[in-house]
């Protein structure tokens, strides 16, 4: 006997009640595959209620050049969210241990605020299994996991091995003040050391920190990580 939920189709505003309803309804995990990410209060909430369940969160995010804001990196990371970067993800799940829902929304405040949006809750259980497949096969196999050490460190001393994992979306140091900026060779520097960097322009002035590592290192605006960080890379 195959049970149906009684309704399966949502759409604009219930939408986003369903996705919060997966993330609230999770016992064991959540996983969030959304190519795009900008939690808005009730999003996050619901996140931080799951992770104080014991809840595994998991979110599958596009390797785009298009950044999810970093604060809420910084917290995903700090609440043991598990963040990995995937090539080419457009699809949008929000699943738990017992509900699948396939949706066009991504994981954003303006989606949740104003689009028209789509959502089927899978009712089948054999249909549930083969997206589970799915997220667990194409997707978790192109995907990369954002390194960190679970927490984004104030201190430079918990190390961030970017050389492992070159995905956009992965987290540095500015190499004159330490500051936590998305890992950017080209822009190693956070917006206010760019400043006082270009009053001089001189691109192989002597910094501070790896823009990878955040271990203390000799490097420059040109070259801004260590060498070990510049071999991983390669
Ligand atoms: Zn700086
Ligand atoms: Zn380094």
């Amino acid at each position: 006997m195959t049970h149906f939920p009684r309704q399966s189709v949502f759409v604009d505003q219930d939408v986003v009640g369903q996705i919060l309803g997966v993330i609230d309804g999770a016992k064991q995990y959540v996983v969030i595959v959304s190519p795009y990410l900008d939690m808005w209060q009730h999003a996050q909430n619901a996140i931080g209620r799951a992770v104080k369940r014991g809840v595994d969160v998991r979110m599958f995010l596009r390797n785009d050049r298009d950044k999810p804001p970093l604060d809420q990196i910084r917290w995903l990371f700090s609440n043991k969210v598990k963040v990995f970067a995937v090539q080419r993800l457009h699809a949008k799940i929000y699943m738990n241990e017992q509900t699948v829902l396939i949706s066009s929304m991504n994981f954003t405040e303006s989606s949740a605020m104003n689009s028209l949006e789509i959502a089927y809750l899978v009712g089948d259980p054999e249909h549930a299994k083969r997206v589970r497949e799915y997220v667990k096969g194409n997707i978790t196999s192109s995907a990369v996991q954002v390194p960190t050490t679970s927490e984004i460190p104030p201190s430079v001393e918990q190390a961030n091995p970017i050389g492992r994992a070159p995905v956009n979306v992965a987290v540095g140091f500015c190499i004159r003040c330490k500051r936590n900026l998305y890992f950017e060779p080209t822009k190693p520097l956070c917006d206010d050391c760019y400043d006082s960097w270009a009053r001089y322009g001189n691109e192989d002035y002597p910094e501070v920190v790896c823009h990878s590592c955040g271990q203390p290192a000799t490097v420059t605006k040109a070259r801004p990580l260590c060498a070990p960080c510049y071999s991983q890379l390669r």
